[in-house]
């Protein structure tokens, strides 16, 4: 039976386990990474993950330190504003748009949008030649035993790993998260999200929009072209029984649907490729480390998808958790730094949960009182400059 010594065992190779890897690897220090499931690197392939991630300045950031930047940069789109539409009613009408410029903020854009299938391809071609890094996909995490110094854990081929630290990044199910005994909170919120690409006549100009009504946003956020035309990514958020009709819908009246949505706003948009649907809830760990094993990304939080912070905040994570453990070359599992881990990301992770919460309760209602809200709060986070600055800054996550 094979035994893998290493600094970081990491459950979960999606992006999250991905991005681990490669960083905590360019820091020196090696790694094994195991999953159950291959990565689907065509969009075509069943399984393939077909959201997109707006990736923000401080992800950035982190790809840039460990060298991902350059790979991932060809294949996204600069966000330069964000408009947000409110409306009411079926079809929807327009009451209000207010639009915030990256410019407001400094030279960049917000983020950078990419499609995931793209993104976990680009990750595993780096992965497949990184120094220090072991990926075992195939592979998935079955059994933990903590030491005092060392965490000895079992595979399901029946290989084993001794580490140091074991960072769950194995999902909102994640079952290494489970082993360590942690526990999670978690709200539902009766609706789903479809995620999908449409291509359109009218140019996005780099804005991101997202449009409100009953069930949720309506989110378009911008692509590189798809065969000379234009194309953005789309997340729509309805209650359950809408999502699943639209799910279902033949693509003209899915198209039609989509058209009334949008309010026209890029001509009639052509559905390209599948559709997949999410559900949307919100999830919390109630403690992020437990004994040597970290938990990070969608294993510590799950949010609805307002506001691009899902995989964002996940980013955080692992840029605090390296930091940390960078302090600590010779034992990364240490309990000082997970100490520190928690506590520099709990609060954080918090009051992301929160803010996100209270918004999609918000955004979702289709009462007046509610949607009156909706509207004097839009209006007041854009119209006051130092609000306005405030939740964009917050909104970008921290430095
Ligand atoms: C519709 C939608 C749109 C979104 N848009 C955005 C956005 O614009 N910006 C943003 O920041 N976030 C966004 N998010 C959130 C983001 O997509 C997720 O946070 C992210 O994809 C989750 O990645 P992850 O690696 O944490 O989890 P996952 O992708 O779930 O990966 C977990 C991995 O663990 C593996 N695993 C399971 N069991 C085991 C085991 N026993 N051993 C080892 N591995 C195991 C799985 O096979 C899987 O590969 C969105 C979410 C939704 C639903």
């Amino acid at each position: 039976m094979q035994t893998h010594e290493c600094d970081i065992f990491i459950s979960g190779g999606g992006i999250a386990g991905q991005v681990s890897a490669a960083v905590f690897a360019a820091r020196g220090f090696s790694v094994v990474m195991a999953d159950p499931q291959p990565p689907v690197t065509e969009a075509d392939l069943d399984g393939s993950d077909l959201r997109s991630t707006a990736f923000l300045r401080p992800a950035r950031a982190l790809f840039d330190s460990c060298g991902l930047w350059t790979l991932l940069e060809p294949h996204s789109k600069p966000l330069d504003s964000l408009a947000v539409i409110d409306t009411t009613g079926w079809p929807p009408e327009l009451r209000d748009k207010r639009t915030f410029a990256a410019a407001d903020m400094g030279d960049e854009p917000f983020g950078w949008n990419l499609m995931n299938w793209v993104v976990r391809r680009e990750l595993w071609t780096y992965l497949q030649n990184a120094e220090g890094v072991t990926a075992l996909y195939g592979s998935g995490f079955k059994s933990l035993v903590q030491r005092t110094d060392e965490v000895l854990i079992g595979l399901t081929d029946g290989a084993r790993v001794r580490a140091r630290l074991a960072i769950a990044a194995d999902g909102k199910f994640s079952p290494l998260r489970e082993a360590a005994g942690i526990d999670v909170s978690t709200t539902r919120y009766g609706q789903k999200a479809l995620a999908f690409t449409v291509t359109h006549p009218q140019p996005h100009h780099n804005i991101s929009t997202e449009i409100y009504n009953e069930g949720g946003a309506f989110t378009i956020v911008p692509l590189p072209d798809i065969d000379g035309q234009n194309a953005s990514a789309i997340v729509w958020m309805n209650f359950g029984p809408r999502a699943v009709e639209l799910m279902e819908m033949p693509v003209t009246d899915f198209e039609e649907a989509m058209y009334a949505r949008s309010t026209g706003l890029l001509g009639r948009m052509k559905l390209k490729g599948r559709r997949s649907v999410w559900p949307v809830i919100s999830q919390t760990a109630d403690q992020l480390v437990e004994g040597r094993v970290a938990v990070v990304a969608e294993a510590a939080h799950a949010l609805p998808p307002i506001g691009a912070q899902g995989l964002n905040t996940s980013l955080n994570d692992i840029a605090a958790l390296a930091d940390l453990a960078q302090g600590a070359p010779q034992d990364p599992g240490a309990p000082a730094v997970l100490a520190a881990f928690e506590k520099a990301r709990k609060p954080d992770i918090r009051a992301r949960a929160k803010v996100i919460d209270l918004f999609n309760r918000v955004a979702r209602s289709g009462e007046g009182a509610m949607q009156a809200v909706r509207l004097t709060g839009l209006k007041a986070v854009h119209d006051i400059a130092p609000v306005r600055h405030g939740v964009m800054r917050a909104g970008l996550g921290p430095r």
